[in-house]
């Protein structure tokens, strides 16, 4: 027996004059995510796309699994492909006892696009419905609100028989918002704020900030890691690293201590600016969760916004660390995220932080030291790498 998926488009249904630009990227996306399980056609249908694997032996569970990964698509449904012959498809029920066997109630939908097949969709519903009861005699039909909807399409090659839907990402294909850069580092939160970013259809790729020797490599090599598990739902991602040494060392020998951090961070946003600009950035993404820390509070995130000359995207603003640990878990980054690797904000932490800093005193501060200058160098010896979606090189004990 024969199994395609089906995947069910989410927002892109309610796109109107340029759908069919997100409908492509999404068939792009499933094409190339698929590529490595063999060769698939993909046809497009009623706000789905129909994913048919062209060789025998290819593994549908594992399709499904990626299928599952991929943004833009809100449902998916495994159906099973028959002869138009109506036995062939009640003879078949068997396929159905995954879906069923648990199930309470159930009710039946048929679609028959192809006009010449002889029974009509009411008949059909009805005929279906009586040959699932009879094989599953423990479930009771509900039109209204069953937990399983068993569906039969018509079409012109063949009966396509599904049950169980499966949700999907949901969101918006990667590559149809545009493209942004995450400032990534090896904490919980950052991983979670790209994945977040990606999902409204940003292509996503990441800057990252060492000061060697206070950090080390293997720190690096952690949040190499981190991109590496980020590009499942990503796709491939182009990660920044930039030497941050000599602009931390003048912050601390010329800027007071309890100012160290938001200066800190306006110096990060400063190169992500001109990252932004050379390689054609539309945003900034970061981690920051209001509050969580000092540097996180209003009056900080005041001083490091207006640093910024991109918007800033800080999706997990709004949510508690036991939020952002959940969807960091699903994703499959916590477990690198809570490896025990320094960070450079954690090199200078000063003792008492300014919880409530003046812009004002910031940018006086600054002047102590020539730092536009030191971020330009900065930009110009930093190093790119690109991580390709399914590839793991990294490996940390
Ligand atoms: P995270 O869990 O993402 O590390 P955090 O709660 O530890 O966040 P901070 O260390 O204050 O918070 O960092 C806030 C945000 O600044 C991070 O989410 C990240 O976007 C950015 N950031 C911090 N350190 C770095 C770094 N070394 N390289 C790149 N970005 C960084
Ligand atoms: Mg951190």
């Amino acid at each position: 027996m024969k199994e395609i998926i089906l995947a069910k488009y989410g927002e892109i249904a309610l796109k109107g004059d340029n759908r069919s630009t997100f409908e492509d990227i999404l068939s792009r996306n499933i094409k190339r995510r698929l590529k490595h399980l063999g060769s698939f056609s993909l046809n497009r249908r009623q706000s789905t796309v129909y994913i048919e694997p062209l060789e025998e032996d290819i593994d549908i569970d594992s399709a499904v699994a990626e299928v599952k990964k991929i943004f833009g698509i809100s449902a998916i449904q495994r159906c099973a492909v028959f002869p138009k012959d109506f036995d062939a498809v009640t003879e078949n029920l068997g396929y159905l006892d995954g879906a069923l066997a648990g199930a309470k109630s159930f009710k039946v939908e048929a679609k028959r696009s192809d006009k010449t097949f002889p029974l009509k969709s009411p008949d059909i519903q009805q005929k279906l419905g009586d040959a699932v009861l009879d094989r599953f005699s423990h479930l009771k039909v509900d039109v209204h609100e069953p937990e399983v909807t068993v569906r039969l399409e018509i079409r012109d090659n063949g009966a396509y028989l599904s049950a169980k839907r499966i949700p999907g990402q949901g969101g918006l294909p990667v590559g149809s918002s545009g493209k942004a850069l995450l400032m990534l580092s090896g904490g919980i939160d950052s991983p979670v704020a790209g994945y977040m970013m990606a999902k409204r259809g940003l292509i996503v790729d990441c800057i990252h900030y060492v000061s060697p020797p206070y950090t080390s490599d293997r720190a690096r090599l952690k949040v190499e890691k981190l991109c590496e598990e980020m590009t499942e739902y990503c796709g491939d991602i182009r990660f920044f690293c930039v030497p941050f040494t000599e602009i931390q060392e003048k912050l601390r020998d010329n800027c007071p201590e309890e100012f160290f951090t938001v200066i800190m961070r306006r110096m990060m946003m400063k190169i992500a600016n001109k990252i932004c600009e050379r390689e054609d950035y539309g945003a900034i993404i970061t981690g920051e969760s209001l509050a969580q820390v000092a540097s996180q509070t209003l009056s900080a995130l005041k001083c490091t916004n207006a640093a910024a000359e991109f918007p800033v995207f800080r999706p997990v603003i709004g949510m508690d660390k036991t939020e952002i640990t959940e969807i960091s878990r699903k994703i499959g980054t916590f477990e690198t995220s809570i490896m025990p690797y320094e960070d450079c904000c954690t090199v200078f932490t000063p003792r008492h932080p300014r919880t409530k800093p003046k812009l004002s005193d910031i940018i006086d501060a600054e002047k102590n030291a020539d730092f536009d200058k030191m971020v330009d160098e900065a930009v110009e010896k930093t190093t790119v790498k690109r991580f390709k979606f399914g590839e793991r090189t990294v490996f940390l004990d």
